[in-house]
Protein backbone atom coordinates (compact mmCIF):
# COMPACT_ATOMS: atom_id res chain seq x y z
CA UNK A 1 0.00 0.00 0.00
CA UNK A 2 1.44 3.37 -0.99
CA UNK A 3 0.50 6.83 0.95
CA UNK A 4 0.32 10.07 -0.40
CA UNK A 5 -1.17 13.48 1.55
CA UNK A 6 -2.84 16.10 -0.18
CA UNK A 7 -5.55 18.55 0.36
CA UNK A 8 -9.36 17.55 0.30
CA UNK A 9 -12.11 19.55 -1.19
CA UNK A 10 -14.95 17.46 -0.33
CA UNK A 11 -15.36 15.56 3.05
CA UNK A 12 -16.02 11.93 1.46
CA UNK A 13 -14.31 8.52 0.95
CA UNK A 14 -14.05 7.16 -2.44
CA UNK A 15 -13.00 3.44 -3.28
CA UNK A 16 -12.26 2.13 -6.82
CA UNK A 17 -9.49 1.60 -9.80
CA UNK A 18 -7.62 4.87 -10.82
CA UNK A 19 -8.22 6.31 -14.41
CA UNK A 20 -5.60 8.24 -15.23
CA UNK A 21 -6.37 11.44 -17.68
CA UNK A 22 -3.65 13.15 -19.63
CA UNK A 23 -4.32 16.11 -22.14
CA UNK A 24 -3.88 15.32 -25.75
CA UNK A 25 -1.49 18.08 -26.19
CA UNK A 26 0.60 17.27 -22.77
CA UNK A 27 0.61 13.59 -24.08
CA UNK A 28 2.39 14.12 -27.62
CA UNK A 29 5.94 16.03 -27.21
CA UNK A 30 8.75 15.81 -29.19
CA UNK A 31 11.65 14.17 -28.09
CA UNK A 32 15.31 13.09 -29.16
CA UNK A 33 15.74 9.29 -28.85
CA UNK A 34 19.30 7.46 -28.89
CA UNK A 35 18.38 3.85 -29.22
CA UNK A 36 16.12 4.07 -32.67
CA UNK A 37 15.52 0.39 -32.99
CA UNK A 38 14.84 0.02 -29.29
CA UNK A 39 12.10 3.21 -29.99
CA UNK A 40 10.46 0.98 -33.14
CA UNK A 41 10.75 -1.90 -30.92
CA UNK A 42 8.22 0.32 -28.60
CA UNK A 43 6.03 1.77 -31.23
CA UNK A 44 5.33 -2.46 -32.33
CA UNK A 45 5.05 -3.62 -29.05
CA UNK A 46 2.38 -0.95 -28.68
CA UNK A 47 0.62 -1.15 -31.98
CA UNK A 48 0.07 -4.99 -31.36
CA UNK A 49 -1.71 -3.98 -28.33
CA UNK A 50 -3.88 -1.23 -29.73
CA UNK A 51 -4.69 -4.11 -32.69
CA UNK A 52 -5.61 -6.70 -29.70
CA UNK A 53 -7.75 -3.59 -28.45
CA UNK A 54 -9.55 -3.44 -31.41
CA UNK A 55 -10.18 -7.31 -31.80
CA UNK A 56 -11.53 -7.10 -28.75
CA UNK A 57 -13.65 -3.91 -29.27
CA UNK A 58 -14.84 -5.80 -32.55
CA UNK A 59 -15.99 -8.91 -30.53
CA UNK A 60 -17.87 -6.79 -28.18
CA UNK A 61 -19.81 -4.44 -30.45
CA UNK A 62 -20.88 -7.39 -33.21
CA UNK A 63 -22.66 -9.03 -29.80
CA UNK A 64 -23.70 -5.92 -28.57
CA UNK A 65 -24.79 -3.56 -31.63
CA UNK A 66 -24.57 -6.30 -34.29
CA UNK A 67 -21.84 -7.04 -37.55
CA UNK A 68 -22.55 -4.38 -39.63
CA UNK A 69 -21.89 -1.51 -36.64
CA UNK A 70 -19.13 -3.60 -35.20
CA UNK A 71 -17.03 -3.70 -38.89
CA UNK A 72 -15.20 -0.52 -38.20
CA UNK A 73 -13.18 -2.10 -35.66
CA UNK A 74 -12.41 -4.32 -37.86
CA UNK A 75 -11.23 -1.72 -40.73
CA UNK A 76 -8.83 0.00 -38.00
CA UNK A 77 -6.93 -3.08 -36.79
CA UNK A 78 -6.34 -3.40 -40.90
CA UNK A 79 -5.41 -0.12 -40.82
CA UNK A 80 -2.75 -0.58 -38.26
CA UNK A 81 -1.28 -3.33 -40.28
CA UNK A 82 -1.48 -1.03 -43.50
CA UNK A 83 2.37 -1.40 -45.06
CA UNK A 84 2.69 2.77 -45.67
CA UNK A 85 1.55 3.76 -42.34
CA UNK A 86 4.32 1.93 -40.43
CA UNK A 87 6.70 2.50 -43.21
CA UNK A 88 6.26 6.33 -42.34
CA UNK A 89 6.32 5.45 -38.10
CA UNK A 90 10.05 3.87 -38.82
CA UNK A 91 11.34 6.70 -41.28
CA UNK A 92 10.23 9.60 -38.98
CA UNK A 93 11.90 7.52 -35.85
CA UNK A 94 15.21 6.54 -37.88
CA UNK A 95 15.09 9.97 -39.48
CA UNK A 96 14.60 12.14 -37.33
CA UNK A 97 15.71 10.10 -34.02
CA UNK A 98 12.02 11.33 -32.52
CA UNK A 99 9.92 8.84 -29.61
CA UNK A 100 7.23 6.86 -30.88
CA UNK A 101 4.81 8.74 -29.64
CA UNK A 102 5.87 12.12 -31.93
CA UNK A 103 6.34 9.82 -34.70
CA UNK A 104 2.98 8.19 -34.75
CA UNK A 105 0.66 11.35 -34.06
CA UNK A 106 2.77 13.31 -37.03
CA UNK A 107 2.19 10.29 -39.35
CA UNK A 108 -1.75 10.15 -38.24
CA UNK A 109 -1.92 13.94 -38.94
CA UNK A 110 0.02 13.74 -42.44
CA UNK A 111 -2.26 10.95 -43.41
CA UNK A 112 -5.26 12.71 -42.11
CA UNK A 113 -4.73 15.70 -44.33
CA UNK A 114 -3.39 13.18 -47.41
CA UNK A 115 -6.87 11.48 -47.06
CA UNK A 116 -9.16 14.18 -46.20
CA UNK A 117 -8.19 16.55 -49.70
CA UNK A 118 -8.91 12.85 -51.53
CA UNK A 119 -12.13 13.32 -53.87
CA UNK A 120 -13.34 10.13 -53.33
CA UNK A 121 -16.19 10.02 -50.08
CA UNK A 122 -14.73 6.87 -48.94
CA UNK A 123 -11.50 7.49 -48.56
CA UNK A 124 -12.14 11.47 -47.46
CA UNK A 125 -14.41 9.23 -44.66
CA UNK A 126 -11.10 7.18 -43.94
CA UNK A 127 -9.49 10.55 -42.61
CA UNK A 128 -10.78 10.49 -39.08
CA UNK A 129 -10.42 6.58 -38.89
CA UNK A 130 -6.53 7.67 -39.27
CA UNK A 131 -6.75 9.79 -36.44
CA UNK A 132 -8.37 7.45 -34.17
CA UNK A 133 -5.82 4.45 -34.59
CA UNK A 134 -2.94 6.55 -34.04
CA UNK A 135 -4.75 8.12 -30.91
CA UNK A 136 -5.22 4.52 -29.87
CA UNK A 137 -1.54 3.90 -29.99
CA UNK A 138 -0.03 6.91 -29.01
CA UNK A 139 -2.79 6.38 -25.65
CA UNK A 140 -0.72 2.83 -25.40
CA UNK A 141 2.86 4.27 -25.76
CA UNK A 142 1.64 6.96 -22.57
CA UNK A 143 0.08 4.08 -20.82
CA UNK A 144 -3.12 6.12 -20.79
CA UNK A 145 -6.67 4.27 -21.71
CA UNK A 146 -8.77 5.92 -24.86
CA UNK A 147 -11.44 8.30 -23.37
CA UNK A 148 -14.09 6.01 -25.20
CA UNK A 149 -12.49 3.05 -23.93
CA UNK A 150 -13.52 3.21 -20.28
CA UNK A 151 -15.95 0.64 -19.69
CA UNK A 152 -18.54 1.18 -17.77
CA UNK A 153 -16.95 1.08 -14.29
CA UNK A 154 -17.08 4.16 -12.36
CA UNK A 155 -13.90 5.30 -11.83
CA UNK A 156 -11.72 7.80 -9.59
CA UNK A 157 -9.94 10.32 -11.97
CA UNK A 158 -6.63 10.70 -11.90
CA UNK A 159 -4.62 13.80 -13.63
CA UNK A 160 -2.02 15.97 -13.38
CA UNK A 161 -4.82 19.54 -13.20
CA UNK A 162 -8.12 19.42 -14.50
CA UNK A 163 -10.03 22.48 -16.11
CA UNK A 164 -13.71 23.11 -15.62
CA UNK A 165 -14.53 22.84 -19.36
CA UNK A 166 -13.04 19.18 -18.96
CA UNK A 167 -14.38 18.53 -15.63
CA UNK A 168 -17.88 19.11 -17.21
CA UNK A 169 -17.61 17.00 -19.99
CA UNK A 170 -16.77 13.95 -18.17
CA UNK A 171 -19.62 11.60 -17.23
CA UNK A 172 -20.82 12.61 -13.86
CA UNK A 173 -21.91 8.83 -13.16
CA UNK A 174 -18.63 7.48 -14.01
CA UNK A 175 -16.98 9.69 -11.93
CA UNK A 176 -16.01 8.29 -8.22
CA UNK A 177 -13.34 11.18 -6.98
CA UNK A 178 -10.88 13.18 -8.41
CA UNK A 179 -6.92 13.66 -7.61
CA UNK A 180 -5.03 16.42 -8.87
CA UNK A 181 -1.59 17.60 -8.58
CA UNK A 182 -2.48 21.21 -9.28
CA UNK A 183 -5.60 23.85 -8.17
CA UNK A 184 -6.66 25.09 -5.24
CA UNK A 185 -9.50 24.30 -3.41
CA UNK A 186 -10.99 27.19 -4.45
CA UNK A 187 -10.77 26.68 -7.92
CA UNK A 188 -14.05 25.71 -10.20
CA UNK A 189 -12.92 22.55 -10.51
CA UNK A 190 -12.76 22.03 -6.69
CA UNK A 191 -15.79 23.76 -6.82
CA UNK A 192 -16.86 21.96 -9.22
CA UNK A 193 -16.49 18.40 -7.19
CA UNK A 194 -18.58 20.06 -4.32
CA UNK A 195 -21.60 21.11 -5.91
CA UNK A 196 -21.81 17.17 -8.06
CA UNK A 197 -20.83 15.48 -4.15
CA UNK A 198 -17.63 14.04 -5.70
CA UNK A 199 -14.32 13.43 -3.25
CA UNK A 200 -11.39 15.21 -4.31
CA UNK A 201 -8.03 15.84 -3.42
CA UNK A 202 -5.21 18.42 -4.38
CA UNK A 203 -1.98 18.42 -4.55
CA UNK A 204 -1.01 14.57 -5.32
CA UNK A 205 1.70 13.51 -7.36
CA UNK A 206 -0.29 11.53 -9.45
CA UNK A 207 1.71 9.04 -12.15
CA UNK A 208 0.53 7.47 -15.27
CA UNK A 209 1.62 3.69 -14.41
CA UNK A 210 -1.41 4.17 -11.64
CA UNK A 211 -3.79 4.18 -14.32
CA UNK A 212 -6.01 0.95 -13.25
CA UNK A 213 -4.82 0.43 -9.96
CA UNK A 214 -7.00 0.16 -6.81
CA UNK A 215 -7.03 3.14 -4.60
CA UNK A 216 -8.87 5.34 -1.88
CA UNK A 217 -9.52 9.03 -1.14
CA UNK A 218 -10.12 9.66 2.03
CA UNK A 219 -11.98 13.36 1.64
CA UNK A 220 -11.77 13.64 5.52
CA UNK A 221 -7.67 13.97 6.05
CA UNK A 222 -6.86 14.25 2.80
CA UNK A 223 -5.18 11.11 1.88
CA UNK A 224 -4.90 9.12 -1.11
CA UNK A 225 -4.13 5.16 -0.40
CA UNK A 226 -2.62 2.98 -3.67
CA UNK A 227 -3.47 -0.37 -3.20
CA UNK A 228 -4.86 -0.17 0.01
CA UNK A 229 -4.42 -3.29 2.54
CA UNK A 230 -7.67 -4.84 4.02
CA UNK A 231 -7.46 -2.92 6.92
CA UNK A 232 -7.68 0.68 5.53
CA UNK A 233 -10.39 -0.73 2.86
CA UNK A 234 -12.26 -2.05 5.80
CA UNK A 235 -11.67 1.51 7.93
CA UNK A 236 -12.82 3.73 4.85
CA UNK A 237 -15.82 1.08 3.58
CA UNK A 238 -17.40 1.85 7.38
CA UNK A 239 -16.46 5.38 7.18
CA UNK A 240 -18.69 5.70 3.66
CA UNK A 241 -21.16 3.96 5.80
CA UNK A 242 -21.05 6.29 8.91
CA UNK A 243 -21.33 9.15 5.74
CA UNK A 244 -24.37 7.47 4.49
CA UNK A 245 -25.87 7.37 8.49
CA UNK A 246 -25.36 11.27 8.94
CA UNK A 247 -26.82 11.82 5.22
CA UNK A 248 -29.36 9.79 6.68
CA UNK A 249 -30.04 11.88 9.71
CA UNK A 250 -29.61 14.78 7.70
CA UNK A 251 -32.88 14.13 5.91
CA UNK A 252 -34.46 15.02 8.68
CA UNK A 253 -33.77 18.34 8.40
CA UNK A 254 -35.89 17.99 4.68
CA UNK A 255 -39.22 19.98 5.03
CA UNK A 256 -37.87 22.12 7.76
CA UNK A 257 -37.43 25.85 7.66
CA UNK A 258 -34.18 27.90 7.86
CA UNK A 259 -34.54 29.39 11.43
CA UNK A 260 -33.06 30.47 14.14
CA UNK A 261 -34.42 29.07 17.54
CA UNK A 262 -35.16 33.03 18.27
CA UNK A 263 -37.28 32.54 15.13
CA UNK A 264 -34.97 34.41 13.04
CA UNK A 265 -35.63 32.70 9.06
CA UNK A 266 -32.86 32.86 6.42
CA UNK A 267 -33.21 31.75 2.34
CA UNK A 268 -31.31 28.41 2.01
CA UNK A 269 -30.64 27.95 -1.89
CA UNK A 270 -28.10 26.15 -3.85
CA UNK A 271 -25.54 26.74 -6.39
CA UNK A 272 -25.76 25.15 -9.84
CA UNK A 273 -24.06 24.87 -13.03
CA UNK A 274 -26.01 23.10 -15.35
CA UNK A 275 -30.26 22.32 -15.50
CA UNK A 276 -29.02 18.85 -14.65
CA UNK A 277 -27.70 19.61 -11.11
CA UNK A 278 -31.77 20.58 -10.22
CA UNK A 279 -32.21 17.24 -9.25
CA UNK A 280 -29.77 17.33 -6.28
CA UNK A 281 -31.05 20.76 -5.61
CA UNK A 282 -34.77 19.36 -5.08
CA UNK A 283 -33.09 16.04 -3.29
CA UNK A 284 -31.50 18.65 -0.95
CA UNK A 285 -34.82 20.11 -0.29
CA UNK A 286 -33.05 23.68 -1.24
CA UNK A 287 -35.20 26.81 -1.01
CA UNK A 288 -34.13 28.13 -4.26
CA UNK A 289 -30.96 28.44 -6.68
CA UNK A 290 -28.87 31.03 -5.39
CA UNK A 291 -26.12 31.07 -8.28
CA UNK A 292 -26.60 29.27 -11.58
CA UNK A 293 -23.08 29.66 -12.96
CA UNK A 294 -24.67 29.86 -16.54
CA UNK A 295 -21.32 29.81 -18.13
CA UNK A 296 -20.63 26.25 -17.80
CA UNK A 297 -23.05 25.97 -20.80
CA UNK A 298 -20.74 27.92 -22.37
CA UNK A 299 -17.76 25.42 -21.43
CA UNK A 300 -20.11 21.99 -22.13
CA UNK A 301 -19.54 22.56 -25.71
CA UNK A 302 -17.77 24.00 -28.92
CA UNK A 303 -19.53 26.42 -30.20
CA UNK A 304 -21.74 29.32 -28.63
CA UNK A 305 -25.13 28.22 -27.54
CA UNK A 306 -27.70 29.99 -29.40
CA UNK A 307 -30.53 31.69 -27.41
CA UNK A 308 -32.81 29.07 -27.95
CA UNK A 309 -30.79 26.71 -26.68
CA UNK A 310 -29.82 28.87 -23.42
CA UNK A 311 -33.80 29.37 -22.80
CA UNK A 312 -34.66 25.65 -22.92
CA UNK A 313 -31.68 25.53 -20.46
CA UNK A 314 -33.07 28.28 -18.25
CA UNK A 315 -36.99 27.57 -19.00
CA UNK A 316 -35.84 23.89 -17.83
CA UNK A 317 -34.49 25.15 -14.15
CA UNK A 318 -36.96 27.42 -13.82
CA UNK A 319 -40.30 25.00 -14.35
CA UNK A 320 -38.38 22.13 -12.22
CA UNK A 321 -37.86 24.72 -9.53
CA UNK A 322 -41.73 25.10 -9.97
CA UNK A 323 -42.11 28.98 -9.00
CA UNK A 324 -39.25 28.88 -6.49
CA UNK A 325 -36.39 31.70 -7.12
CA UNK A 326 -33.87 30.87 -9.40
CA UNK A 327 -30.81 33.18 -10.12
CA UNK A 328 -29.01 33.05 -13.32
CA UNK A 329 -25.36 34.48 -13.23
CA UNK A 330 -24.61 36.14 -16.21
CA UNK A 331 -21.66 35.01 -18.20
CA UNK A 332 -18.58 35.11 -15.96
CA UNK A 333 -15.98 33.48 -18.55
CA UNK A 334 -12.33 34.38 -18.14
CA UNK A 335 -9.33 33.58 -16.22
CA UNK A 336 -9.76 29.34 -15.83
CA UNK A 337 -12.44 29.08 -17.15
CA UNK A 338 -12.06 28.70 -20.94
CA UNK A 339 -13.33 28.13 -24.23
CA UNK A 340 -11.71 28.17 -27.53
CA UNK A 341 -14.21 29.89 -29.61
CA UNK A 342 -14.31 32.45 -27.26
CA UNK A 343 -10.58 33.10 -28.75
CA UNK A 344 -9.41 34.36 -25.84
CA UNK A 345 -5.77 36.31 -26.02
CA UNK A 346 -3.50 34.72 -23.53
CA UNK A 347 -2.93 37.25 -20.76
CA UNK A 348 -0.59 37.65 -17.98
CA UNK A 349 -2.67 38.09 -15.35
CA UNK A 350 -6.31 36.55 -16.56
CA UNK A 351 -7.37 36.50 -12.80
CA UNK A 352 -7.69 40.20 -13.17
CA UNK A 353 -8.34 40.48 -17.01
CA UNK A 354 -10.76 40.36 -19.97
CA UNK A 355 -13.25 38.70 -18.37
CA UNK A 356 -17.10 38.31 -17.17
CA UNK A 357 -18.89 41.40 -17.22
CA UNK A 358 -16.18 43.34 -18.87
CA UNK A 359 -16.19 40.71 -21.93
CA UNK A 360 -20.25 41.17 -22.34
CA UNK A 361 -20.06 45.26 -22.18
CA UNK A 362 -17.22 45.14 -25.07
CA UNK A 363 -18.93 42.46 -27.04
CA UNK A 364 -23.03 43.40 -26.43
CA UNK A 365 -24.45 40.86 -28.72
CA UNK A 366 -23.03 37.84 -26.57
CA UNK A 367 -24.93 39.41 -23.77
CA UNK A 368 -27.95 40.75 -25.61
CA UNK A 369 -28.36 36.92 -26.51
CA UNK A 370 -28.08 35.20 -23.00
CA UNK A 371 -30.32 38.18 -21.67
CA UNK A 372 -33.04 37.49 -24.40
CA UNK A 373 -32.85 33.72 -23.55
CA UNK A 374 -33.00 34.46 -19.58
CA UNK A 375 -35.99 37.15 -19.87
CA UNK A 376 -37.79 34.72 -22.05
CA UNK A 377 -37.58 31.51 -19.17
CA UNK A 378 -38.83 34.50 -16.85
CA UNK A 379 -42.36 33.68 -18.32
CA UNK A 380 -41.77 30.28 -17.13
CA UNK A 381 -41.06 30.55 -13.12
CA UNK A 382 -39.28 33.13 -11.00
CA UNK A 383 -36.41 33.84 -12.60
CA UNK A 384 -33.65 36.92 -11.44
CA UNK A 385 -30.61 37.48 -12.83
CA UNK A 386 -27.27 38.83 -11.03
CA UNK A 387 -24.12 40.68 -12.79
CA UNK A 388 -20.60 39.07 -11.57
CA UNK A 389 -17.29 41.29 -11.65
CA UNK A 390 -18.22 44.47 -10.77
CA UNK A 391 -16.46 47.33 -9.59
CA UNK A 392 -17.78 50.67 -10.87
CA UNK A 393 -21.49 51.73 -10.65
CA UNK A 394 -20.81 52.91 -14.30
CA UNK A 395 -20.83 49.15 -15.31
CA UNK A 396 -23.89 48.65 -13.81
CA UNK A 397 -26.00 51.31 -15.21
CA UNK A 398 -24.62 50.21 -18.34
CA UNK A 399 -25.92 46.89 -17.60
CA UNK A 400 -29.48 47.89 -16.55
CA UNK A 401 -29.78 50.01 -19.77
CA UNK A 402 -29.18 47.14 -22.04
CA UNK A 403 -30.98 44.88 -20.04
CA UNK A 404 -34.20 47.31 -20.30
CA UNK A 405 -33.34 47.69 -23.70
CA UNK A 406 -33.91 43.86 -24.52
CA UNK A 407 -36.61 43.75 -22.79
CA UNK A 408 -38.83 46.48 -24.68
CA UNK A 409 -37.57 44.28 -27.35
CA UNK A 410 -38.72 41.07 -26.18
CA UNK A 411 -41.97 43.30 -25.74
CA UNK A 412 -42.54 44.86 -29.01
CA UNK A 413 -41.68 41.40 -30.57
CA UNK A 414 -44.69 39.87 -28.43
CA UNK A 415 -42.68 37.57 -27.00
CA UNK A 416 -43.76 36.17 -23.49
CA UNK A 417 -40.78 37.55 -21.07
CA UNK A 418 -40.48 38.04 -17.28
CA UNK A 419 -37.70 38.97 -14.35
CA UNK A 420 -38.20 39.19 -11.05
CA UNK A 421 -34.96 41.23 -9.41
CA UNK A 422 -31.84 41.93 -11.10
CA UNK A 423 -28.64 42.03 -8.86
CA UNK A 424 -24.87 42.14 -8.79
CA UNK A 425 -22.06 39.91 -7.30
CA UNK A 426 -19.88 41.77 -5.14
CA UNK A 427 -16.76 39.91 -5.45
CA UNK A 428 -13.90 42.73 -5.85
CA UNK A 429 -13.06 44.77 -3.07
CA UNK A 430 -14.13 47.57 -5.15
CA UNK A 431 -17.67 46.75 -4.98
CA UNK A 432 -17.59 46.32 -1.15
CA UNK A 433 -15.92 49.39 -0.59
CA UNK A 434 -18.72 51.25 -2.38
CA UNK A 435 -21.72 49.02 -1.79
CA UNK A 436 -23.57 51.97 -0.52
CA UNK A 437 -23.64 53.22 -4.09
CA UNK A 438 -24.19 50.03 -5.96
CA UNK A 439 -27.34 49.51 -3.82
CA UNK A 440 -29.20 51.89 -4.99
CA UNK A 441 -29.22 50.44 -8.27
CA UNK A 442 -30.27 46.97 -8.02
CA UNK A 443 -32.60 44.65 -5.91
CA UNK A 444 -30.05 42.81 -4.00
CA UNK A 445 -26.39 41.59 -3.53
CA UNK A 446 -24.74 38.20 -3.73
CA UNK A 447 -21.28 38.26 -2.27
CA UNK A 448 -18.72 36.14 -4.04
CA UNK A 449 -16.36 35.19 -1.27
CA UNK A 450 -14.51 32.91 -3.84
CA UNK A 451 -13.55 36.17 -5.85
CA UNK A 452 -13.33 38.53 -3.01
CA UNK A 453 -10.94 36.84 -0.83
CA UNK A 454 -8.61 36.04 -4.05
CA UNK A 455 -8.71 39.94 -4.80
CA UNK A 456 -8.80 41.21 -1.15
CA UNK A 457 -6.10 39.05 0.16
CA UNK A 458 -3.96 38.96 -3.01
CA UNK A 459 -4.17 35.01 -3.54
CA UNK A 460 -4.65 33.55 -6.63
CA UNK A 461 -7.27 31.03 -5.80
CA UNK A 462 -5.71 29.02 -9.06
CA UNK A 463 -1.98 28.49 -7.36
CA UNK A 464 -1.69 25.72 -5.20
CA UNK A 465 1.53 27.33 -3.80
CA UNK A 466 -0.37 30.02 -1.61
CA UNK A 467 -2.68 27.75 0.51
CA UNK A 468 -0.58 28.08 3.51
CA UNK A 469 -1.14 31.78 3.28
CA UNK A 470 -4.82 31.71 2.79
CA UNK A 471 -7.03 32.52 5.27
CA UNK A 472 -10.86 32.16 4.46
CA UNK A 473 -12.13 33.91 8.22
CA UNK A 474 -9.44 36.90 7.32
CA UNK A 475 -10.64 39.76 8.90
CA UNK A 476 -10.63 41.68 5.90
CA UNK A 477 -13.32 39.56 4.39
CA UNK A 478 -15.28 39.88 7.38
CA UNK A 479 -15.36 43.48 7.63
CA UNK A 480 -15.90 43.52 4.22
CA UNK A 481 -19.01 41.16 4.44
CA UNK A 482 -20.68 43.45 7.26
CA UNK A 483 -19.79 46.20 5.23
CA UNK A 484 -22.24 45.17 2.17
CA UNK A 485 -24.82 43.59 4.11
CA UNK A 486 -24.87 47.17 6.48
CA UNK A 487 -24.97 49.11 3.28
CA UNK A 488 -27.20 46.81 1.49
CA UNK A 489 -30.13 46.56 3.84
CA UNK A 490 -29.94 50.87 4.11
CA UNK A 491 -31.10 51.12 0.69
CA UNK A 492 -33.56 48.33 1.21
CA UNK A 493 -31.64 45.29 -0.69
CA UNK A 494 -31.34 41.92 0.24
CA UNK A 495 -28.11 40.49 0.41
CA UNK A 496 -26.78 36.86 0.50
CA UNK A 497 -23.58 35.28 -0.15
CA UNK A 498 -22.90 32.36 -3.02
CA UNK A 499 -19.34 31.74 -2.63
CA UNK A 500 -18.06 28.87 -0.91
CA UNK A 501 -17.71 30.36 2.54
CA UNK A 502 -21.46 30.50 3.28
CA UNK A 503 -21.16 26.99 3.50
CA UNK A 504 -18.45 27.39 6.34
CA UNK A 505 -20.30 26.02 9.11
CA UNK A 506 -17.83 27.88 11.57
CA UNK A 507 -19.33 31.36 10.31
CA UNK A 508 -22.68 30.43 9.46
CA UNK A 509 -23.83 32.09 13.26
CA UNK A 510 -21.09 35.35 12.74
CA UNK A 511 -23.28 35.51 8.97
CA UNK A 512 -26.65 35.50 10.94
CA UNK A 513 -25.67 37.88 13.60
CA UNK A 514 -24.46 40.50 10.73
CA UNK A 515 -27.62 40.29 9.27
CA UNK A 516 -27.37 38.01 6.10
CA UNK A 517 -30.51 36.96 4.61
CA UNK A 518 -29.68 34.06 2.23
CA UNK A 519 -26.99 31.90 2.18
CA UNK A 520 -26.54 29.74 -1.48
CA UNK A 521 -23.85 26.52 -1.65
CA UNK A 522 -23.51 23.73 -2.64
CA UNK A 523 -26.98 21.09 -2.99
CA UNK A 524 -24.87 18.56 -0.69
CA UNK A 525 -24.52 20.86 1.88
CA UNK A 526 -27.69 22.18 2.23
CA UNK A 527 -29.16 20.31 5.27
CA UNK A 528 -26.07 20.67 6.62
CA UNK A 529 -26.20 24.46 7.19
CA UNK A 530 -29.68 24.18 7.48
CA UNK A 531 -28.77 22.32 10.87
CA UNK A 532 -26.54 24.49 11.66
CA UNK A 533 -29.01 27.09 11.63
CA UNK A 534 -31.74 25.41 13.43
CA UNK A 535 -29.22 24.74 16.30
CA UNK A 536 -28.04 28.86 16.87
C1 LIG B 1 -17.31 33.79 -6.13
O1 LIG B 1 -16.40 34.39 -6.71
O2 LIG B 1 -17.38 33.67 -4.90
C2 LIG B 1 -18.38 33.15 -6.90
C3 LIG B 1 -19.44 32.64 -6.32
O3 LIG B 1 -18.22 33.03 -8.25
P1 LIG B 1 -17.19 31.99 -8.91
O4 LIG B 1 -16.71 31.06 -7.85
O5 LIG B 1 -17.92 31.30 -9.99
O6 LIG B 1 -16.11 32.90 -9.41
MG1 LIG C 1 -16.53 34.85 -8.81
Amino acid sequence: MEKYEGRAIFQRVAIGRIWYYTKEEQSIKRCRITDKEAEWQRYQRARQQAVEELKALYEKAQKEVGEVNAAIFEVHAMMLEDDDYNASVRNMIESQEVNAEYAVASTGDNFFRMFSEMEDDYFQARAADIRDISDRVVAVLSHREKKQDLGTEPVIIAAEDLAPSETVQMDKDRMLGFVTELGSANSHTAILARTMNIPALIGIPVKPEWNGRMAVIDGYHGILYLDPDDKTLEQMSRRQQEDKERARLLEQMKNQETVTRDGRKIHLYANIGNPADVASVLENDAEGIGLFRSEFLYLERESWPTEEEQFQSYKLAAEMMAGKKVIIRTLDIGADKQAAYFGLEHEENPAMGYRAIRICLEQPEIFRTQLRAIFRAGAYGRIAVMYPMITSVEEVRRIKQIAEEVQTELRRQGIPCGCAEQGIMIETPAAALISDLLAKEVDFFSIGTNDLSQYTLAIDRQNSRLDSFFDPHHPAILRLIRTVIENGHKEGCWVGICGELAADLELTEAFLDMGIDELSVAPGMVLAVREAVRKI
